[in-house]
């Protein structure tokens, strides 16, 4: 079809100028582009070819011997009905070959044109969604899927109750009035992760017969949550668990939760004298708090304080590492790290504590790589790094008693298990082990006392026991289903020639017909903007582009990529459906905004049902970053869709896991959104389902967002009366009318900030 004006006119003759005429003369076939000759008749139609064949993805796990039986039943059936399942089912993978489709001829008619079959029904099984969603990846013990489709949590992993999530989501509704999105807090999750950590540790140092022992802190600004502070030290308190701080707000917090003086209070971050102070009052109730330098000035700042307060201080370094940690976070440590002292100015600390006669207050070396560090080998070149300080120092005669080797101790986002940034390839003991092991290494051969070893593990304590639950309340569809009344009968020529490139696609000819689509389409823009067009016509030719181009892409993506022009490969994206979710990115999922972080997603029921839509994610802000469309994937780096269910059978949720670590905290008000509804679920076998809800926490109100941006409930009411005064003075309104707005507004400023459904 020419681009030409000419080719537009004949848009108005009956005459079937289709597409066809166009083609080159000897068309060459999908055969003819895996090196078979084909002369485009119907022998175009004739059974794969070897290359072909091979092409095809292999079946899947869930297509065993007896799926497979079932599968080639209801595929024959299938077949009967629609005609063209066969092709569908190549497309989705589930048969091994390429079979060219027949002609979609039999079914129900709209606009003229003969639908697309159904989608085509295959067996799903509880393992294929496991599989999709990878959720034995990265689970890690504490996720899985039960036969009823419903995802399931076991917050002690095997050793207590599974709870289903969707259960907690309809007690939270039923039960306290609390909608998605919603938090959901499993707290037995964190003494789990808790004990986890330090047996590990305890159990290295055992095998390794270390003469230190562990003294892990949690660092609060992973999780600054009271309940979720109270709770780790609590389940910390059998191991002297303490925390660390890395703030003036943070040490004020601190102070007050920790109560086992055992357990240590570690001081980070850049320090004032009311910082220093606070720490100190610690110091005099008895509490092991442990000011850690970050600058020489703090070295200064503590002898001085200390003196005034007549504290005996205890005090730490940060050193610079040569090693850099990898990743998002790798900036955290190497030669150019915002913290830490150089190896000089860590002489020169000793120097001045000596000559403020507090040598004997220098008790601690610490050094953090940067958050979620993938490779273990960054760690154990670390720990042997800052063991080499450690001895050093220890052999110039300062009594340091401790190595604090920071955090870093990674969260496998992604299950791969692998070095990528969201993973790691190595467990919780390899871990430990390695730490314990180097610092034995290095210490023997140097001839030191062994350390106590601080670790700071903020990640890996929290990520796993915080759910966030949205719901998908709407869907923008690429191929949505064809409302007749819509798109009237019509005979047009466009519409014409969207049924022939159907009928070649039939044949198996895809490369022609995918041209051929694209020119149809882009004569109808053509059209359309000449004025040649009528919306009815245009919304036809729009659906039967979209209908026809998902069976192209899906017959595509069998093909070796090598075969197929890059543009029909890129239909895949173009297809995404969007899934839209009642939450912000901004609030809730700060990390995957800002730094592309990936976070498991998946929906918490349905898994016994195929989802059928390849979607993305949006968020309710409006802004086009509010989205999610990268996700988890073992093979690639990432996958740009998730295959998501219609969402047309009652509320549809979506878990977004692993979001326990920095998410809750970092997330801000765009667009005024703010806090999500929490609930905190604690299991206990006294009940009858296993579990109950311990705490709920509403979210933000519209009046306690408008607050923090500086607006008056009180004003903004009696503003808006003013103008309802006006308008009723003015006779557009009624005094009772004027009343029952201004009371609606008032009550609408007490309502959460989220979508109300
Ligand atoms: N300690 C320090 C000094 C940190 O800066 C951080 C975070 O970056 C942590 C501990 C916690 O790290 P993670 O969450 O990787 O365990």
């Amino acid at each position: 079809m020419s681009n030409e004006p000419a080719g537009v006119r004949d848009a108005s003759s009956s005459s079937p100028a289709t597409i066809d005429a166009l083609r080159p003369e000897a068309a060459s076939t999908l055969n003819h582009s895996n090196g078979h000759q084909s002369n485009g008749d119907a022998s175009a139609g004739s059974p794969p070819t070897d290359d072909v064949v091979s092409a095809a993805t292999p079946a899947t796990e869930a297509t065993s011997a007896a799926a497979a039986t079932e599968q080639s039943e209801s595929a024959a059936a299938a077949t009967e009905n629609t005609g063209t399942s066969v092709t569908d089912r190549v497309a989705s993978g589930a048969v091994g070959a390429f079979v060219p489709p027949a002609t979609p001829s039999g079914f129900a008619s709209v606009g003229g044109l003969p639908s697309l079959p159904p989608p085509p029904y295959e067996p799903w099984a509880i393992s294929d969604a496991k599989s999709l969603y990878m959720v034995d990846r990265w689970g890690a013990g504490y996720f899985d899927v039960r036969e009823d489709g419903k995802l399931t949590v076991a917050p002690l992993q095997s050793r207590g109750r599974r709870v289903a999530l969707l259960d907690v989501v309809e007690a939270a509704i039923r039960d306290e009035g609390l909608k998605a999105p919603l938090i959901i807090r499993f707290q037995d999750m964190l003494h789990h992760r808790v004990r986890v950590l330090n047996e590990a540790f305890n159990k290295a140092i055992a095998d390794n017969k270390f003469r230190g022992n562990y003294r892990g802190v949690f660092p609060i600004k992973v999780n600054q949550l009271r309940e979720v502070v109270d709770e780790i030290l609590e389940a910390g308190r059998q191991f002297h668990y303490g925390i660390e701080v890395g703030s003036k707000p943070e040490v004020f917090a601190g102070l007050a939760m920790h109560t086992d003086n055992e357990s240590l209070i570690v001081c980070n971050g850049y320090k004032d004298d009311a910082f220093i102070r606070t720490a100190l009052l610690g110091r005099r109730l008895g509490k092991r708090v442990i000011l850690i330098a970050e600058k020489l000035s703090e070295v200064r700042a503590i002898c001085r304080i200390s003196k005034e307060m007549g504290v005996e201080p205890e005090i730490g370094v940060r050193v610079r590492l040569v090693t850099r940690g990898a990743g998002t976070w790798a900036e955290s440590g190497g030669e150019n790290a915002k913290f830490g002292l150089s190896t000089t100015e860590i002489l020169e600390a000793a120097e001045i504590l000596k000559e403020a006669n507090l040598s004997h207050a220098f008790k601690l070396i610490h050094f953090h790589v940067g958050s979620q560090v993938p490779d273990i080998l960054i760690i154990k070149r670390a720990v042997r790094e800052a063991a080499r300080y450690y001895a050093k120092l220890r052999r110039r005669g300062h009594p340091i008693e401790y190595i604090d080797v920071g955090g870093g101790l990674a969260v496998d986002y992604d299950g791969s298990r692998s070095t990528f940034d969201g993973s790691m390839n190595y467990s919780v003991e390899e871990y430990a082990r390695d730490i314990v092991w180097n610092l034995a290494d290095v210490c023997d051969e140097e001839r030191v006392p062994h350390p106590n070893i601080i670790s700071e593990s903020g990640r890996a304590i929290v990520a796993h026991h915080a759910v966030l639950v949205v719901e998908a309340f709407g869907s923008i569809e690429k191929t949505p289903a064809i409302d007749a009344r819509v798109i009237p009968p019509g005979e047009h020529k466009l519409l014409r020639a969207l049924t022939d490139i159907e009928e070649s696609l039939g044949r198996g000819e895809l490369i022609e017909s995918w041209h051929d689509l694209l020119q149809c389409k882009e004569e109808s823009e053509k059209m359309f903007e000449m004025g040649l067009l009528d919306l009815d016509v245009k919304a036809a030719v729009e659906v039967r582009y979209w209908q026809l181009a998902e069976r192209m892409s899906a017959m595509a993506s069998q093909l070796d990529k090598s075969e197929v022009p890059d543009d029909l490969l890129d239909l895949d994206r173009q297809l995404t459906d969007q899934h839209i979710c009642n939450f912000s990115v901004f609030q809730s999922l700060l990390d995957h905004w800002a730094l592309g972080a990936l976070f498991p997603i998946m929906p918490i029921h349905r898994l016994d049902e195929r989802p059928t839509q390849n979607s993305t994610i949006v968020d309710i802000t409006c802004d086009s970053d509010g989205k999610i469309s990268k996700f988890i994937d073992l093979k690639n780096d990432m996958r740009e869709t998730l295959q998501l269910h219609t969402i047309d059978k009652g509320p549809y949720y979506l878990g977004i896991f692993l979001t326990g670590a920095y998410q809750d905290i970092m997330g801000d008000l765009h667009n005024l959104f703010g806090r999500v509804n929490e609930v905190h679920v604690f299991l206990d076998e006294d009940e009858e389902c296993g579990y109950y809800l311990e705490e709920t926490i509403a979210g933000n109100t519209i009046g306690d967002v408008l607050r923090m941006t500086q607006y008056d409930e009180r004003e903004l009411n009696s503003r808006l009366k003013a103008q309802v005064d006006v308008a009723i003075k003015q006779d557009k309104m009624k005094p009772t009318e004027g009343v029952r707005l201004l009371n609606e507004y008032e009550r609408g400023l007490k309502d959460q900030t989220y979508l109300s459904f």
